[in-house]
C-alpha cells in the first residue's frame, strides 16, 4: 500500500475466511544475524519481508554476507565469524531486533579483528535503551561509544585486531527491561568462546521468557547448544562454531496471528471460521500463548500444525485478569478485544510495552479512551472497560504497526453486545503495518464483511473525456479505496461482443454476455491492467474504437440491467470511488458524495488531442472535438440512464484545474461528510 495519511474503516460486522500469516519477524532477524555469521550458506524459506527484516539485510549486505533472493527463498552466504568489512555505518530503522544483537556482535567482532561500526536508527529507536547490553559490552573489553544520549543508540563499536575479551568470568547483564540484550548476547558470544565456556549471568527477573527460548531454539539449529540454568544463567560450549543447518523455514508471525485470532473470536458468527495458516500447535514463538488468553475470553479455537481455526464461542466476551508478561505483543490485542467483554479487562506485567515502537500503555490507554472506553494505566498495567456509547474517532498508531493492526479490531464495533456501536474507525498511518505486515489491510479486508449501506461510495461521473477516470484513480489511491471503472465494463462487453460475433444492437445477445463478463482487473506499474477471459485486454480496453462500440452498447437497457450487480459487488470495505455516467444518479443513489465533471467539450477534445499526440498517435482536433459530441449526445440522449448529474451531485469544472487540485477538492468534500475531527 502507498503511504496514505489515512484509511477509514467502516463499521464491520463479521469475518470468516483464510488468511496466510507473514513470516515471524523475531525468527527472521534472528535467522539472518545467525545466517550472516555462519560459514556456508544458508538457504532461508518464507522469510518476512518488512522494514524490520529490510534493515538487517541492509546491513549484513553492507559487512559483505553474500544475499541472493530466488523465488521465495533467501540464499545468505555468511562471513563464517571472520569480519570482511572494518568500518561501516548502519542505519537500523526502528528495528529492535536488528540493534541489539548487531551491536552486541559487531562490538564483539570490532574488539577482536579490529573494527569502526557506527549503529543509529530513526528518532524513535534514539530512546529505546540499549544501555544494560552496553554495560554488559563493556567489562568484556569491549569499546562502546555512545554517540548521543548515554544509554541510548546511536553507538560507535571500535577495536584492534588481536584484542581479547574477558570471558573468563560470568557476564552479567540485566533482564528487567528487555529480553532482547540477553538474546544479543547469546547471539554474539559464541563468536568469543574458543578459549572456554562463555557464561552469561541474568540480573533481575527476566521478562518475556518464550523470546529467549526461540534464541536458544534457533542457535540450536545453527548448532551452538547453550545450556541453560533456570532463567538466570547460560552456558555457550566452548568451541562453540556456528554451522548452518542448509535450510531454514521461517513461521509464521504468531504476534500477527493474534489479530485474526481476535477477528475470529469477535466475528467469526456465521458458522464458517477464520483459518489462519502459518502458524499452529507446533510454534516455537512464546506468543502462540495469545490463544490461550484468547480462549479464556471466549474463542473457539481449533489447532494443528502450522495451523489456527478461531470461531466466536462465548458472546460477548468474557473479561479476563492477566498478568501478560509472556506474551507483550499479543497481549495488546487483549486490550483491543476488551472492547468486546461484559466485564472489564485487565493486563499486567507489562512495563516493558513503555520502551517499544511507543509508550505502549499510554498510546493504548489513550486511543482506546478516543472510542468511548474507560481506560485506568498505571506503569506496568492497563484496564479496559468496554465502551457505554462509540465515539466515531480518529486513531493515532504512534508509528506503531500494532498500534494500527489493533485498533482495526474497533471496526467491528456493530458486534458489541453490551452497546453496539455504528461507526467507522479512522487509522492514522495506516502503513506503518509495513514495519511487521505490510498487506495487513489487504488481509483483513479479504476477510470482512461490511452492509453495504455503511460502505462509503464517492461517485464521480462525467462527460467522455472529462479526466474522470484519472482523478477518480487519484481518489481512491488517496483514501486506500476500491475503485470501479464502470465504463471500463461496457468497454470489455463491447469487446467481447466484437470476439463473440455478436451485434452491438442485439440486446438480449449482448446482455447474455455482459452477465457473464469474465473481466479481471490488477495493478502493474504502469497503472491499471485488465483482463477479459484470462486474456490481457488492457490497451485494447483503452482504445477510441473500445469507446464508441461501449458507448453503443450501453445505451442497451437490458446490458445497463445485466451489469448492475457486478457493480454492485465493488461496494467493498474500506470504502469504493465508482467513475462513469450513472454513478450517482443510477447505480450508487445513496453515495454519501457525488462529483460531477463540468469540463467543456473544446477543452476535453484538447485534451485528448494531447495525449494522443503524446503517445505518437496522429489525431485531429476538430474530429475528436466531432466524436466527443457524438457520444455526449447520445449519453445524455438515452433512455435508461442518460448523462446528468444527480440532483445532490457537486459540479466541478476541471476545464482550468490540474489533477492534484481537483483531487484535492473532492478530497475536501470528503472531508466534510466524514464523522472525524479534523
Ligand atoms: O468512461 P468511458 O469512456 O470508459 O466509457 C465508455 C462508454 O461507456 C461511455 O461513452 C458511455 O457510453 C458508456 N458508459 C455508460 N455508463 C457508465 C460508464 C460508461 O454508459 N457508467
Amino acid at each position: 500500500m502507498v503511504r496514505i495519511p489515512f484509511l477509514d474503516l467502516p463499521p464491520l460486522t463479521a469475518a470468516s475466511g483464510s488468511v496466510a500469516l507473514p513470516g515471524s519477524k523475531s525468527i527472521s532477524n534472528r535467522v539472518l544475524l545467525l545466517a550472516g555469521l555462519a560459514a556456508g550458506t544458508t538457504v532461508v524459506h518464507d522469510l518476512l519481508d518488512s522494514d524490520d527484516t529490510r534493515v538487517m539485510l541492509e546491513a549484513l549486505r553492507t559487512l559483505g554476507c553474500g544475499l541472493q533472493t530466488e523465488g521465495r527463498t533467501l540464499h545468505v552466504t555468511g562471513l563464517g565469524g571472520r569480519l570482511q568489512v572494518h568500518e561501516a555505518r548502519l542505519f537500523l530503522g526502528n528495528a529492535g531486533t536488528a540493534m541489539r544483537p548487531l551491536a552486541a556482535a559487531l562490538a564483539v567482532l570490532a574488539a577482536t579483528q579490529g573494527g569502526d561500526f557506527q549503529l543509529s536508527g530513526v528518532a524513535r529507536m534514539h530512546e529505546r535503551p540499549i544501555g544494560d547490553l552496553v554495560d554488559a559490552l563493556r567489562p568484556l573489553g569491549c569499546a562502546v561509544d555512545d554517540l548521543g544520549q548515554p544509554g541510548y543508540p546511536p553507538l560507535r563499536l571500535r577495536g584492534t585486531a588481536g584484542g581479547r575479551l574477558r570471558t573468563a568470568q560470568p557476564i552479567r547483564v540485566r533482564g528487567d527491561v528487555s529480553s532482547q540484550f540477553l538474546t544479543a548476547l547469546l547471539l554474539a558470544l559464541p563468536l568469543v568462546s574458543a578459549d572456554g565456556p562463555v557464561v552469561i549471568e541474568v540480573d533481575g527477573e527476566l521478562i518475556s521468557k518464550p523470546y529467549i527460548e526461540i534464541t536458544l531454539n534457533l542457535l540450536a539449529r545453527f548448532g551452538i547448544a547453550v545450556q541453560r540454568d533456570g532463567w538466570q544463567r547460560f552456558t555457550i560450549p566452548a568451541g562453540s562454531q556456528y554451522a548452518t543447518p542448509g535450510h531454514v523455514h521461517v513461521e509464521g508471525d504468531a504476534s500477527s496471528a493474534s489479530y485474526f485470532v481476535a477477528m475470529g473470536a469477535i466475528a467469526a458468527h456465521g458458522g464458517a471460521p477464520v483459518h489462519i495458516s502459518g502458524v499452529g500447535s507446533d510454534s516455537i514463538q512464546g506468543d502462540i500463548r495469545f490463544v490461550d488468553a484468547a480462549e479464556a475470553m471466549g474463542a473457539l479455537v481449533r489447532r494443528g500444525p502450522g495451523w489456527l481455526e478461531v470461531r466466536r464461542g462465548r458472546w460477548p466476551l468474557r473479561g479476563i485478569t492477566i498478568d501478560a508478561n509472556h506474551i507483550p505483543d499479543a497481549a495488546m490485542t487483549l486490550a483491543v478485544m476488551a472492547l468486546y467483554a461484559d466485564s472489564p479487562t485487565r493486563i499486567t506485567g507489562i512495563a516493558s510495552w513503555r520502551v517499544k515502537e511507543t509508550d505502549r500503555i499510554t498510546a493504548m490507554a489513550t486511543e482506546l479512551r478516543k472510542l468511548g472506553a474507560a481506560v485506568v494505566d498505571g506503569p506496568d498495567f492497563i484496564e479496559v472497560r468496554p465502551p457505554a456509547a462509540w465515539q466515531a474517532a480518529a486513531v493515532h498508531t504512534y508509528d506503531d504497526h500494532r498500534m494500527a493492526m489493533c485498533l482495526s479490531l474497533a471496526a467491528f464495533n456493530p458486534l458489541c453486545a453490551t452497546a453496539p456501536g455504528n461507526v467507522p474507525v479512522r487509522i492514522l498511518d495506516p502503513g506503518c503495518v509495513a514495519k511487521t505486515f505490510p498487506d495487513y489491510f489487504e488481509a483483513l479486508f479479504g476477510l470482512v464483511q461490511a452492509d453495504p449501506a455503511q460502505v462509503p461510495v464517492i461517485t464521480i461521473d462525467g462527460p467522455t473525456a472529462s479526466g474522470k477516470g484519472t482523478l477518480a484513480a487519484a481518489v481512491a489511491e488517496a483514501l486506500g479505496y476500491v475503485l470501479l471503472d464502470s465504463g471500463a465494463l461496457y468497454r470489455a462487453t463491447g469487446l467481447a461482443a466484437q470476439w463473440d460475433g455478436v451485434a452491438p444492437d442485439d440486446e438480449a445477445g449482448v446482455a447474455r454476455l455482459a452477465g457473464m463478463l469474465d473481466l479481471r482487473f490488477g495493478h502493474g506499474p504502469e497503472g491499471s491492467r485488465a483482463w477479459l477471459r484470462g486474456h490481457e485486454v488492457s490497451e485494447q480496453l483503452r482504445q477510441e474504437s473500445a469507446g464508441l462500440l461501449a458507448s453503443r452498447v450501453s445505451a442497451l437497457p437490458a446490458v445497463r440491467q445485466a451489469l448492475q450487480g457486478l457493480q454492485l459487488a465493488f461496494r467493498r470495505a474500506p470504502g469504493l470511488v465508482a467513475d462513469g455516467r450513472d454513478m450517482g444518479t443510477v447505480v450508487f443513489p445513496d453515495a454519501p458524495l457525488k462529483v460531477f465533471l463540468t469540463a467543456s467539450a473544446a477543452t476535453r477534445a484538447e485534451r485528448r488531442y494531447k495525449q494522443l499526440i503524446s503517445k505518437g498517435i496522429p489525431a485531429n482536433i476538430d474530429s475528436l472535438r466531432a466524436d466527443l459530441e457524438a457520444r455526449d449526445l447520445r449519453d445524455t440522449s438515452r433512455a435508461v440512464a442518460p448523462l446528468k448529474p444527480a440532483e445532490d451531485a457537486l459540479l466541478l469544472d476541471n476545464s482550468h484545474l490540474g489533477i492534484e487540485a481537483s483531487v484535492q477538492q473532492v478530497l475536501a468534500w470528503w472531508a466534510q461528510r466524514r464523522p472525524f475531527q479534523a
